[in-house]
């Protein structure tokens, strides 16, 4: 069994950050990632707000300046799936593939999976119009129609983004007022492109081999109507990704609790980034848990001894 002083689960901002602290404080230090590292942030057009970058960047191109970072550092890498995990000792044993990897501290940095709609087409036409990243399919509907669902940053930002790109984008979100940021909301509303559809829901995603079109309902007058588009792109939310995170860990919807340094009930398991029950998901946020929960679980090593 591979043994490492802290093993750091998930490769996005929140985990690649604690990783390089770690590293720095001299902690023989693993990252498991089985993607490349990135996590969300390479599925996001384009970053505006991460400070140092007044521009702005692509998702991308942060994630690689982060990678690039951790490089200067003798970070070890597993690139594989940590399927459970339990306490061991003074540490923790992880499952990853095949294999057992035992840490004395572990930080939980695994983040969000996305949320689905659950309504009727969107499982069968998914990859045939239905998509979850604008990033990756949006070029597929150059100048057709689309439709954004959600009312949040994620759907505020990803309809600019392919508003850049496709014909006309209708933003359906199920209230009047939207969640986003109202920078994303203004540059929404002010966009010839988009077309804002207030307080409706999509009762079906509506197709034969491929999107055709949206079956909405107004949630005021309970009216129906058809909304002709070739594609659905949903963003109603994210939620976290836990599901080997033993159940004595504590949580609430949201996800994994912590206290303020990032520390969960178990001691010498930490939290940080969007796996965490929190209400800010941002990547400068991820970054700032990171750096945390590396301090606390350096500080955990230490007093082992
Ligand atoms: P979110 O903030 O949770 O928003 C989800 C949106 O989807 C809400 O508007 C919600 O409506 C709507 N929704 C949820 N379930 C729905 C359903 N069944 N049918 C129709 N609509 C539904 O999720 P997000 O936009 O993905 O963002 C996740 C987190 O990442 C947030 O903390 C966000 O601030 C952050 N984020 C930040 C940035 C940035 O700062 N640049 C970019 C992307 C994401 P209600 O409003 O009615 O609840």
């Amino acid at each position: 069994m591979k043994l490492y002083d802290a093993v750091v689960i998930g490769g996005g901002p929140a985990g690649m950050t604690a990783a390089l602290y770690l590293l720095r404080a001299g902690v023989k230090t693993a990252m498991v990632e089985k993607l490349s590292p990135g996590g969300q942030v390479l599925m996001t057009s384009e970053i505006e707000n991460y400070p140092g970058f007044p521009k702005g960047l692509q998702g991308w191109e942060l994630a690689d300046k982060f990678a690039a970072h951790l490089e200067e550092y003798p970070l070890e890498r597993i690139n594989d799936e940590v399927r459970a995990m339990e306490p061991n000792g003074d540490g923790h044993v992880l499952k990853v593939g095949e294999e057992d990897v035992k840490a004395k501290a572990v930080v939980l940095a695994t983040g969000c999976r996305y949320r689905k709609l659950n309504v009727p087409g969107e499982d069968r036409l998914l990859g045939r119009g239905v998509s979850y990243c604008a990033l990756c399919d949006g070029n597929f509907f150059r100048g057709r129609d689309v439709a954004v669902i959600g009312g949040g940053n994620s759907a505020l930002e990803e309809a600019l983004y392919l508003a850049r790109i496709c014909g006309k984008v209708h933003l359906i979100h199920r209230r009047e007022a939207f969640r986003g940021q109202i920078i994303y909301q203004q540059k929404c509303f002010d966009h010839e492109n988009i077309d804002i559809i207030r307080s409706t829901v999509v009762d079906e995603i509506v197709g034969e081999t491929d999107v055709e079109s949206l079956t909405l309902r107004n949630v005021a007058s309970g009216e129906s109507s058809s909304l002709k588009v070739d594609a659905a792109f949903i963003f109603v939310g994210f939620e976290p990704i836990i599901d080997f995170v033993p159940e004595t860990v504590n949580r609430d919807r949201n996800g994994i609790v912590t206290d303020v340094e990032m520390r969960t009930n178990i001691p010498g398991l930490f939290a940080a980034g969007d796996i965490r029950s929190k209400l800010c998901r941002q990547v400068a946020s991820a970054v700032g848990d990171g750096a945390t929960a590396a301090n606390s679980a350096f500080a955990y090593l230490e007093q082992l001894g």
